[in-house]
């Protein structure tokens, strides 16, 4: 097949347009929506410091290369940021090809490590608090804390937005997900934008929100770019997993499903974040100082139950 642009070989068939692609209008294309919802939301102002937080994983470094490209022409600074939440076997890989893309590309990077500012890795956190049925599941710790060290880094280096990786499955697939949980209110917080909610929470963009998966995947194998395909050992969310399989068998019978519900979403979203996203008073934890609706943040409840945990395991251990 030939590309619609130009005529030459073509490589990609987008069938939610009908149209052909060949290596250079492909990255056109994908770099483009990327522009573009940048543009549209005006996630980015000139001279901004934008800190990307990198995994190791395909849509962090894809974002990555892309924003690099990006600042040639449209000057903003931009920083790495990389959370080692101490997952053996998985996220030591995953750091070393972030860190390689970043020098790679000449972006200074900075790497937030669980074991550092948590005192814990994950690894001893779930091996701490025991068997599954006596403690909420790895992923929950591992994102409340995520979050939170984020904010820290972004805060200690200086920057403006925090870009996250998230693609448009993986918008659709929270948006789906939230509906069918009746969770209206949290549709209303996280939304296509942030508004500034509270001075100490740096504004998180998702510039790929309209770059479907399978595009970001097929953007790093045609460009030669590292990254780590590996998945975490912790993974069990069959919910979202469900959900997934039943919009990419729904994007297969009726393609273009996927960008509807993203205009759905994004249709809907001002008038929810009218009423949620003024809803949340926030204070500052009384521990860390970052922004909590409580007394004390989530993040911090967390290390405080582990240590202590890890304490009276230790005191056990020495009677
Ligand atoms: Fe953390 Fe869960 Fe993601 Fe693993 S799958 S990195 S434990 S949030
Ligand atoms: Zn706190």
């Amino acid at each position: 097949m030939k590309c619609s642009k130009c005529g030459r070989e073509a490589i990609y068939f987008a069938r939610y347009e009908g149209r052909y692609y060949c290596h250079k209008h492909f990255n056109e294309l994908v770099e483009g929506k990327v522009k573009r919802t940048i543009r549209k939301y005006r996630m980015i102002k000139r001279g901004e410091k934008v800190g990307v937080a990198v995994s190791g994983g395909k849509d962090s470094v894809v974002l990555m290369h892309i924003l690099a490209k990006l600042r040639k022409k449209f000057p903003f600074e931009l920083v790495a940021i990389t959370i080692d939440e101490g997952i053996k076997g998985y996220r030591d890989k995953s750091v070393e090809v972030a860190r390689k893309n970043a020098e790679l590309l000449g972006v200074e990077h900075h790497i937030y490590r669980f074991k550092d500012f948590i005192g814990f890795t994950l690894d001893e956190t779930v091996e701490i608090m025991g068997p599954r049925e006596e403690r909420v599941g790895a992923c929950s710790y591992c994102g409340v804390w995520r979050r939170w060290l984020l904010n820290k880094a972004a805060e200690e280096l200086g920057v403006d937005k925090l870009a996250l990786g998230l693609n448009l499955d993986d918008e659709v697939q929270v948006f789906l997900m939230n509906l069918m949980r009746g969770d209206v209110a949290r549709l209303g917080r996280t939304g296509p934008y942030y508004e500034v909610i509270h001075e100490g929470l740096v504004p998180r963009i998702k510039p790929l929100r309209e770059v479907p998966e399978k595009e970001i995947v097929l953007y790093a194998v045609l460009n030669n770019i590292e990254v780590d395909l590996s998945e975490c050992p912790y993974a069990t969310e069959a919910f979202r997993a469900e959900i997934r399989d039943w919009l990419n068998e729904m994007e297969e019978k009726h393609p273009g499903t996927k960008y509807q519900l993203l205009r759905s979403y994004d249709k809907i979203f001002p008038l929810l974040a009218k009423t949620y996203a003024k809803e949340v008073k926030l204070n500052r934890c009384k521990i860390c100082g970052q922004p909590t609706s409580g007394e004390i943040c989530k993040a911090c409840q967390f290390r405080l139950q582990v240590k202590e945990k890890s304490e009276n395991l230790k005191f056990s251990l020495t009677k």
